[in-house]
């Protein structure tokens, strides 16, 4: 394995079996740190957990499964202390589970809007306020010139891009973007770094119907000026730099990665 300064870290990825949490994972492991990779404790997304785990195992890396749904307080509060049990300590969390549930505003239910609000908003909460809990007994251990926590939440460019018939998810991320930024405001003095990634487009099961087909390809490229779907990996790469001592001095940021899609490409040559 490569190792690009996250030696002897210990990280937990929310759902870390699939799409961008698992390149994620495998980023960070690629790096040298240990993953726990989370996810459903019902589903297939046990089996995809399983796998990344191998997948890792098999570049010579370090990865667990660990169930947890992120949206239960009782089973986030198990997946932090069984982490911080088996390897003395956590470093990073990167706050990836996301979920959809689109539908016409006027037609959306309750069940819908909570069922997205839980996941994107409430799972994010608790697993960051589970971390921090852990980061606030942990003392610099490098002078000042290091974190002693770290946290990446995955957002969207739908943090500040209103998005029609997805209220309720564009809802959520717009709620992260300021969870993020108050939660790294709060923490800074003790030493604990706090950041967002938002994803464009990126090819994951949860946009499949966006590229999976020539046309509906072509028309979502319309919208990112650098001219292609971003894949997984592009955004793992972000999220170990992020969680590096490289990115030491920042905090309470967003990093889009997103090929350009926040800059209005409708607007080139129009307007
Ligand atoms: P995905 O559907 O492939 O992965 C989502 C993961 O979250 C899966 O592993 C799933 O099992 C897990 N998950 C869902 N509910 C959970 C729960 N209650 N507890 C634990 N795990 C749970 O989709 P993805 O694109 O990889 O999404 C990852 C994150 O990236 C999400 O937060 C999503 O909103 C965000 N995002 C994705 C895109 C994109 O274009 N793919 C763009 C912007 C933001």
């Amino acid at each position: 394995m490569d190792q690009q300064g996250l030696d002897g870290r210990i990280a937990i990825v929310t759902g870390g079996g699939a799409g961008i949490g698992a390149a994620s994972a495998m980023a960070l492991a690629q790096a040298g740190a240990t993953v726990v990779i989370n996810h459903r404790p019902r589903d297939s997304s046990r089996e995809a957990a399983e796998k990344q785990v191998a997948a890792i195992a098999e570049q010579g890396g370090s990865a667990v499964a660990m169930p947890a749904d992120v949206s239960d307080e009782a089973q986030i509060e198990t997946l932090f202390a069984q982490t911080i049990e088996r390897f003395g300590k956590l470093d990073i969390l990167v706050n990836n589970a996301g979920i959809e549930k689109p539908a016409d505003f006027d037609q959306m239910t309750l069940a819908d809007w909570n069922a997205v609000m839980d996941v994107n908003l409430t799972g994010q909460f608790l697993c960051a306020r589970a971390a921090v809990r852990h980061f606030k007994t942990r003392k610099p251990d490098n002078g000042d010139v290091r974190a002693v926590g770290n946290i990446v939440f995955i957002s969207s460019v739908h943090e500040v891009i209103p998005w029609a018939f997805q209220t309720n998810y564009a809802a959520s991320k717009g709620g992260v973007m300021l969870l993020m930024k108050s939660l790294a405001q709060e923490v800074a003095p003790y030493k604990i770094r706090v950041n967002s990634i938002a994803p464009g487009a990126i090819r994951t099961k949860i946009n499949k119907e966006a590229w999976d087909s020539k046309e509906k390809l072509a028309e979502l490229v319309k919208l990112i000026p650098y001219g292609r779907i971003g894949e997984p990996e592009d955004v793992g790469r972000a999220v170990r730099w992020l969680a590096s001592d490289d990115s030491d001095y920042v905090t309470g940021t967003t990093l889009f990665v997103d090929g350009g899609m926040t800059l209005y490409p409708g607007f080139r040559g129009a307007g």
